[in-house]
């Protein structure tokens, strides 16, 4: 895009647009095309070829079938892997869809049969790899029992930092350090691009959930993982294979989404820094979890450039006092989801972490909060006008 190091900012911007003055546009075009016709039969089956099997285009071949490759997808893509410091990135139809190519292009595809889970992760993601849907093994453990978890058949070692819903950090380098040279993915969901970039550290991927924050207004689901061009090659044949692409409505959305993730980020965050202060002390709260407090390693700074918009709250009245205060809260909206302009509110252990192993479920006396753009002075309001109601019932048990 340009010969001087831009700021991540300028490049949320401007990333994805090297076609724009060809194409004589100033706002992506969105193609909707499923099939591209060819002139003849000698024209498309090299491209066909090429697609299937991970690779681009070829220049006489065309995109062929939308499974394949579209413009829109390839646009937002190049944006993505920009911002993470990638050569390339591969989008799909949810964060999910993601994962599970992860999973495929490093286990089964080349002949190996064991991840390495660093606990605790998304209850999706955990509810995935626990399920054995995939016909792989996996080893649940610790950060620091990366290296003793992994075998000769192990194929890829998955963590999440800042891990949901508890907002631990891991050591992205520490457990790269213990890999043995074995691929890491990173679910990069809660940090975003702007605040981490796990490639840096040594990870293979780093994964997001584009339905959050990329996305940001919550009306699309999607996922994309950024990784060299031999990875993204390996990942865009399983997503052609088994069809788990994202609808180029959806990527023009995402890459419009771009342009604004710094300046939501950072007000959101923002946000978040004054209310994890302002509600320091509430008698309702028996510890608030944020990335920044409690930070005895120093993760936020070396790997990590702020604690991000994120908060989790472990209530003194335990489970009655969640239900309370998820009933209690008018601005705050109860939904699964985070990262997106409106604040939400959620209890994981009743929700998205349902299906996971009791043993690694979050307490039920926690609750997540995804903080959004509103003035800050009326979510504080609202929360503590909830937590009055939190802190009044009689904790059970
Ligand atoms: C939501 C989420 C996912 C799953 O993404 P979908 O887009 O819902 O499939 C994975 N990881 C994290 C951290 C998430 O928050």
């Amino acid at each position: 895009m340009s010969d001087l190091p831009l700021h991540p900012d300028t490049v949320a911007v401007h990333a994805g647009r090297s076609d724009f003055g060809a194409l004589g546009v100033h706002a992506a075009p969105i193609d909707l095309s499923s099939t591209n016709p060819l002139p003849d039969i000698l024209h498309g089956g090299d491209s066909y070829e090429s697609m299937a099997t991970g690779g681009h285009p070829l220049p006489d071949g065309g995109n062929v079938y939308a499974r394949l490759w579209n413009p829109t997808v390839a646009r937002f893509e190049e944006a993505l892997a920009e911002l993470e410091h990638a050569e390339a990135s591969v989008a799909f139809g949810s964060g999910m869809a993601a994962m599970t190519a992860a999973i495929l292009s490093h286990t089964t595809a080349v002949g190996k049969h064991h991840i390495v889970a660093v606990r605790p992760l998304y209850g999706g993601t955990d509810h995935l790899l626990d399920s054995g849907l995939l016909g792989v093994e996996v080893t649940f453990c610790d950060e620091d029992a990366v290296a003793a978890g992994i075998r000769p058949d192990t194929g890829l070692i998955v963590l999440e930092t800042p891990a949901n819903p508890t907002l631990d950090l891991v050591d992205i380098a520490a457990v790269v350090a213990q890999a043995d040279g074995v691929p890491v993915v990173v679910d990069n969901t809660f940090a975003t691009p702007l605040l981490q970039n796990p490639l840096d550290l040594g990870a293979a991927m780093s994964l997001h959930s584009a339905t959050k924050y990329i996305g940001g207004h919550g009306d699309v689901i999607a996922g994309v993982i950024a990784c060299s061009e031999q990875t993204a090659q390996a990942l865009r044949r399983v997503r052609a294979i088994t069809g788990a692409l994202l609808h180029p409505l959806g990527a023009y959305l995402l890459h419009r989404g771009l342009a604004t993730l710094p300046v939501r980020l950072q007000a959101q965050q923002a946000n978040a820094r004054t209310l994890v202060e302002r509600l320091h002390g509430n008698p309702a709260i028996a510890e608030i979890r944020y990335p920044e407090l409690d930070d005895v390693r120093g993760l936020v700074g070396r790997q990590m450039r702020g604690g991000g918009a994120m908060i989790s709250i472990r209530l003194a009245g335990g489970y009655a006092a969640a239900e309370a205060l998820t009933g209690a809260v008018r601005l705050f909206t109860h939904a699964v989801s985070l990262g997106g302009v409106d604040s939400l509110i959620q209890h994981p252990a009743a929700l998205t972490h349902r299906p996971v192993a009791p043993e690694a479920r979050p307490g039920a006396d926690i609750v997540r909060l995804s903080i959004g753009l509103e003035n800050v002075d009326d979510l504080l309001a609202d929360l503590e006008q909830a937590l009055v109601k939190a802190g009044s019932v009689v904790p059970v048990g």
